[in-house]
């Protein structure tokens, strides 16, 4: 099964998305990680984007489409698998349609976690205590969030479009929010 989840940082992607790659027993593939991990790495491509993410904004469209073909064309997403913080832009919703049109493994599902704003803070401000992430401040939070309400938002409206949106509740506990993802894709599993 191939599914994007969608929705705010802080709304929940990162965690379901590692449930739901046992459950589905296929790749998740989180592009921040990807990110991360170049940096972590010292690579030039991780001291290109290093900055950018520190401060909250968006990596270029360009390295985040290569570091995808590249990921796409290994063999253990054959069979699938779970993006995470990919697309964040309708230009990149429109080159991951390309790409998986190209590759003919269109994508199934698009889950949005819906979250409320003052509990993405609060999450988040739990994150940054937790795990310390650079971009865990208050000021490149802020710019997170409003990149997410004036860029990746009107993803969510693309896949709409495309029939391939469904829209899950993130309020509740981590297994109740689990549980209404794999509900939400029961119908796609039976057609198989
Ligand atoms: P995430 O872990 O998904 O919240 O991503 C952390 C940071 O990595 C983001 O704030 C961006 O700076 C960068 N990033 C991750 N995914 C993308 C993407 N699809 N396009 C551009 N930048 C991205």
């Amino acid at each position: 099964m191939r599914l994007v989840l969608l929705g705010a940082p802080g709304s929940g992607k990162g965690t379901q998305a590692a449930r739901l790659k046992e459950h589905l027993q296929v790749p998740h593939i989180s592009t921040g990680d990807l990110l991360r991990a170049e940096v972590a790495a010292g690579s030039k491509l991780g001291l290109e984007a290093k900055e950018v993410m520190a401060s909250g904004n968006l990596v270029s469209d360009e390295i985040l489409l290569g570091m995808l073909e590249d990921r796409f064309s290994r063999p253990d997403t054959r069979d699938g698998f779970i993006l995470d913080g990919y697309p964040r832009n309708l230009a990149q919703a429109d080159a991951l349609d390309k790409l998986l049109t190209r590759i003919r493994q269109p994508m199934d599902y698009a889950v949005q976690l819906d979250v409320p704003t003052d509990l993405l803070v609060e999450r988040i401000a739990g994150r940054a205590k937790a795990e310390g992430r650079a971009d865990d401040s208050p000021e490149s939070v802020r710019t997170r969030l409003k990149v997410y309400d004036d860029q990746t938002a009107p993803v969510i409206e693309f896949y709409r479009q495309h029939g391939q949106l469904t829209v899950v509740d993130g309020v509740g506990g981590l297994d109740d929010v689990f549980n209404r993802i794999i509900e939400a894709l029961v119908p796609a599993k039976e057609v198989g």
